[in-house]
């Protein structure tokens, strides 16, 4: 049976290339899912202050459970409807993610070197600190990736998520994945409770099977996302974002016969 949907946001849910961008369809089967108590996750690379814009511009009817922001920390709603930490998650990842960045400080700068003179990519900064970069093209950022992988020292826990021509730097213990196993912990939901869809690399870290067990991709996943998703058993739809998501919804509802008690189809 299913209680926790975890979903990535553009891309998946929205068809920014569509109209509409969502589908009605999608909205109808999650108010339906949310009826028999399944759990909502947004897992984006987002922030969550832009999260909640876009879930505002795209007039979502309902607001996930949670929203998982910056593909690694974990928010819900406290008792006075405010987004806020969820557990003890968000001040560890910070912390790792300080000391990461004052380990990994001289590699940082000769990977900002090299983006800087040997390639048209911009560093993005927060709080005057590099936290990854956006590339003119895939094929400019294949190129910074191959640079990473073989610069970095093989120990190094010094990672990056992926989407698009966007990379954010990261530590390689979290991830959308990582920050999914975690939210399973909090509301003791287990990986074979889980449905999961998402389209770019930034999602292969919940999908391949490690943290949830039902997997899916839309129509227009890129190709590495629907092969991990196939290694993992799960559905590759035909359809694009919201109706794909739709379609492999219902796959796992009633062919898998994974529909909570009540669930109408
Ligand atoms: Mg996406």
């Amino acid at each position: 049976m299913i209680r926790l949907l975890s979903t990535d946001f553009d891309g998946t849910l929205v068809d920014h290339y569509a109209s509409p961008p969502v589908a009605p369809a999608l909205f109808e089967l999650l108010a339906e899912l949310r009826r028999c108590g399944v759990l909502w996750a947004l897992n984006t690379g987002r922030d969550l202050a832009f999260a909640q814009d876009g879930l505002r511009q795209f007039e979502f009817p309902l607001e996930p459970d949670y929203i998982l922001t910056n593909e690694r920390e974990i928010f819900h709603r406290n008792a006075q409807g405010q987004w806020q930490d969820y557990g003890d998650w968000n001040r560890q990842c910070l912390l790792a993610h300080d000391l990461l960045f004052e380990q990994e400080a001289c590699f940082l700068e000769e990977m900002l070197r090299f983006i800087r003179e040997e390639t048209g990519a911009e560093p993005i900064y927060e709080n005057s600190k590099p936290v990854g970069l956006v590339a003119q093209s895939d094929a400019e950022m294949d190129r910074v990736i191959e640079y990473l992988h073989t610069s970095r020292s093989p120990e190094s826990l010094f990672h990056y998520q992926r989407n698009t021509i966007y990379l954010r730097f990261c530590h390689a213990h979290y991830s959308k994945g990582a920050a999914l196993g975690e939210l399973c912990r909090l509301t003791e939901v287990s990986i074979h409770e889980t449905f999961t869809a998402g389209d770019h690399h930034n999602d292969i870290s919940m999908l391949d099977g490690t943290f949830a067990r039902w997997a899916a991709a839309p129509g227009n996943a890129i190709e590495e996302v629907k092969g991990a998703v196939q290694k993992a058993g799960g559905y590759v739809a035909q359809a694009r974002c919201s109706d794909g998501v739709v379609e492999a919804l219902r796959y796992f509802l009633e062919t898998e016969r994974l529909a909570p008690p009540g669930f109408r189809f």
